[in-house]
């Protein structure tokens, strides 16, 4: 590799992928097009999903309520069409998938059903610093139980000195509370650090001792490969609006695996839209789960975003994970190849990628930590037109993104931090 624009305007030119950067709206900075590298936080808008949108909106015009079975697309069906690209890019079958609420509201939905503490089996592990979210929702739901928080919530460090966590240590904590383990809750790919876990190892092991194990995707979807199915994933929540590129706060995704989607014993809030399909207008009382997924919806579909959605969904179908990931090693590496001959050639760079180096414990996301010239050099990347994300106290968070950066925004990136280094 070289870091120079030859270098990357030829795999530009070589990247079968490149054109599809033409179908979203890239954000202006200084009146020309930003480097965008927070499509891990918020992905960017397809050009289609105004039509998408659009449709629905003239439906609700011309039928009003009558859109439910007369619009192009019926809303009373219209989460179904999620389901087919949500199963493809979590490796389920179609009826272990459904779209529907937000994510932290879905974790809420899916403990329900799947933590279900017993005076001996009670313990839930969980990463350490995991998404302030997902530590609330973890708080709150033993809270609710009535369990005491540190006896139950255990958490899996880094070892002291260490960024990541070790799935070793992860295997190893499984086996010691062994009994006392009720659930593996789990980010498959931590927010912080980029950090790709073994879901297939982590929950054989979470098996093998008697636990479930369940996982936050909100960071893997649409960025590394998934086999839920395979991997026997008791359950999994993600959200659509980061590697999806479905718009903000838009419609998040269950996964429930098969051997559970159809025990009727299971306890889980209801709503009318879980209830079963041919029967559900008739009004009746009595909760009557549907099969599958789709017996955890609550509400009807919120329409508008999941059009959204769809819009994006079309290309991740056209595209197809393989070719992503194909493409998204390379842009990484590349971006690792250019911070790390910036750190070699200036004395005064003092960056760290904490992310993983092995490419089959990483996505998109490289986490660069910025000892002591954390936030002026970020400040300066976003005064000439890069948007990244900061977290506190120290780490600047940058994920290329397949379908719409191209090598030639990593050059530019590592020209910008350069110049940076030139002037400090
Ligand atoms: C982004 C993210 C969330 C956000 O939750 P919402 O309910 O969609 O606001 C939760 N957990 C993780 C791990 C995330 O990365």
């Amino acid at each position: 590799m070289k870091n120079t624009i030859e270098y990357a305007t030829d795999l530009d030119d070589k990247d079968i992928l490149s054109d599809y950067r033409r179908q979203f709206h890239i954000p202006k900075s200084n009146g020309k097009e930003a480097y965008y590298f927070t499509g891990n936080s918020l992905g960017l808008q397809p050009k289609s999903a105004q039509s998408y949108v659009q449709q629905e909106l003239d439906d609700w015009a011309k039928f009003g309520v009558e859109g439910h079975f007369h619009a192009k697309n019926p809303w009373v069906s219209y989460h179904k069409i999620l389901s087919g690209p949500f199963a493809r890019l979590v490796g389920a079958k179609e009826d272990e998938v459904v779209a529907m609420n937000g994510l932290s509201v879905n974790l809420h939905l899916m403990m329900v059903s799947f933590y279900r503490p017993t005076a001996k089996r009670y313990k839930i592990i969980c990463e350490a610093k995991a998404f302030p979210s997902d530590q609330y929702m973890l708080e709150s739901q033993v809270k609710f139980h009535g369990l005491n928080l540190n006896e139950t919530i255990v958490e899996v460090c880094p070892r002291e000195g260490e960024h990541l966590i070790r799935e070793e240590d992860i295997l190893a904590k499984i086996e010691e509370v062994g009994d006392e383990l009720a659930l593996v809750f789990w980010g498959g790919v931590n927010y912080y650090s980029g950090q790709v876990f073994d879901l297939k190892g982590i929950t054989e092991k979470a098996h093998s001792v008697g636990a479930l194990a369940g996982f936050d995707l909100a960071h893997g979807v649409g960025n590394v490969k998934l086999d839920l199915h395979d991997w026997n994933v008791d359950f999994a929540c993600w959200c659509s609006y980061k590697y999806l590129n479905s718009g903000p706060g838009s419609v998040s995704g269950i996964f429930v695996h098969s051997n559970h989607g159809s025990d009727d014993s299971m306890p889980r809030f209801a709503g009318w839209w879980g209830h079963d399909e041919s029967r559900r207008f008739l009004m009746e009382k009595e909760f009557v789960a549907m099969q599958g997924a789709q017996g955890w919806q609550l509400s009807n579909a919120p329409v508008l975003i999941m059009a959204s959605c769809k819009a994006s969904m079309d290309i991740f179908d056209e595209v197809g994970m393989d070719k992503l990931v194909e493409k998204s090693k390379k842009l990484t590496s590349f971006m690792e190849f250019v911070f790390n001959d910036i750190s070699t050639r200036y004395s005064n760079c003092n960056l760290e990628v904490i992310t993983p180096k092995d490419e089959e414990s990483r996505g998109c996301q490289l986490s660069v930590l910025s000892h002591g010239q954390g936030k002026e050099m970020f400040d300066f990347l976003t005064t000439n037109g890069v948007i990244a994300d900061w977290r506190e106290p120290n780490v600047i968070r940058l994920a290329a993104i397949p379908l719409y950066n191209s090598f030639a925004d990593v050059y530019a990136l590592g020209q910008i931090i350069e110049n940076y280094l030139k002037n400090e």
